[in-house]
């Protein structure tokens, strides 16, 4: 059968094993080589040169060293690349490096030395663009203010829908059009390929922080970029230069993840309608990001540029600060911890942890908390909510009732 044929779900499973069968193997090898066989001085160098610019390993040739090419590493990209419809991908040791080599690939390619980044971003990904670290300028702007910011020397447009902490989802194809002839990169780490694929709307590059969804067992750190051919050799030519690559028992433990990664997908967002429909009936609760809930997707985006809501969820508490750092204590199901995407439930404080070192007046809400809904059975997940949101009022006015 031809691999074009397969639906998606099928494509995560197989993708990247098709040869596995002629090799006398079930399970993906696994390659930990750190240097490899030079046939001969003349073969061994034309390898390095094909690979140290970005290049493809040649029949006969040798992968030369783990830092340039790894064959596991290539078969979860291969893997990833399939699922977002896309020629190639590359992967690197986080997320932040994988955004890392974008920006300076990217960047290198053009001459340019500007950047357009749609607000709100990733903590991280705002502090390394803020910071000026990479000798680039950014100019931050609200989606609908893209056009008004793209410059003559401006070398990419930076976004994430839905976007980190907040849930709001960001129209796609509109920032693509504002950019013109501007790469446009997605995060779609929140979204995961299973429910966006942000090539066919319009975006240059599909980024992942590879550590959340797509590993889903919280027990890998790596970054993966889904694009064309061309800009894949930039990547891996930076790669190569700056020595990002992701190890290649992370790419193992992400490969071996896909398999179940649109089944997981599905059904934490099933958990996670659930959830966030009973917070909106919490007194303690003000505000439900959630963008299945009526309101939260006011241009529709939902079914016609990602397939799903997703599973990530924000609340922002009646009570304020307080009330949120009380509700990450309490809870008992859920773990007090940052990261997201894995296969149990999350809680954590963007203003006071992942999205601590962004500018005061871009910085998410004292109030708001962020979940991250696993596989537990909602019930379960609430009745945890709930334990926690109830003991946290009683504190509340009881403080209140202190102070009065
Ligand atoms: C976590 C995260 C990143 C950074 O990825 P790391 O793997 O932690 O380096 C980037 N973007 C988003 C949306 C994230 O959630």
């Amino acid at each position: 059968m031809a691999p074009m044929t397969l639906h998606p779900d099928s494509i995560a499973v197989h993708a990247g094993r098709e040869d596995l069968a002629s090799l006398g193997v079930h399970a993906l090898p696994l390659d930990l080589s750190s240097t490899n066989p030079l046939p001969d001085l003349e073969v061994g160098g034309m390898s390095y040169e094909v690979l140290a610019t970005g290049g493809h390993p040649f029949e006969g040739g040798s992968n030369v060293y783990a830092r340039l090419w790894n064959p596991t590493v290539a078969r979860f990209e291969e893997a990833l690349a399939r699922l977002e419809h896309a020629e190639e991908a590359v992967a690197f040791s986080s997320g932040m490096a994988a955004i890392t080599a974008v920006l300076l690939g990217v960047s290198h390619e053009s001459g340019k030395r500007h950047v357009v980044a749609v607000r709100p971003l990733y903590g991280g990904t705002d502090h390394l663009l803020a910071s000026g670290l990479l000798g680039l300028e950014t100019t931050f702007c609200a989606p609908d203010g893209v056009a008004a910011a793209v410059r003559d020397d401006t070398a990419l447009v930076v976004l994430e829908t839905p976007a980190n902490p907040t849930l709001e989802l960001v129209d796609l194809r509109a920032v693509v059009a504002a950019a013109g002839d501007v790469p446009v990169l997605v995060d779609n780490t929140f979204a995961t390929p299973v429910l966006q694929q942000p090539l066919e709307l319009g975006a240059a590059l599909s980024l992942h922080s590879a550590t959340k969804y797509l590993g889903g067992h919280g027990d890998v750190v790596g970054g993966v970029v889904a694009c064309d051919a061309r800009l894949a050799a930039a990547l891996r030519r930076t790669r190569a230069i700056t020595g990002a690559i992701m190890h290649p028992l992370a790419a193992y433990l992400l490969h071996r993840g896909l398999a179940t990664l649109p089944v997981r997908v599905r059904a934490q967002q099933e958990g996670a309608r659930v959830v966030a429909e009973w917070l909106t009936t919490r007194p303690e609760v003000s505000r439900v990001h959630f963008p299945g809930l009526p309101g939260c997707d006011p241009e529709g985006l939902v079914g016609t540029q990602q397939a799903g809501p997703g599973a990530m969820i924000a609340v922002e508490l009646a009570g304020g600060y307080e009330a949120a750092a009380a509700l990450t204590a309490r809870v008992e199901l859920f773990t007090h911890a940052v990261s997201l995407g894995s296969v149990d439930s999350l809680i954590q404080h963007p203003a006071a942890l992942t999205h601590r070192p962004v500018v005061s007046d871009a910085k998410p809400s004292d109030a708001l908390v962020r979940l991250s809904i696993g596989l537990e059975d909602p019930q379960d997940l609430i009745a945890d909510l709930g334990q926690a949101l109830t003991a946290t009022a009683r504190t509340n006015s009881a403080a209140m009732s202190n102070a009065g």
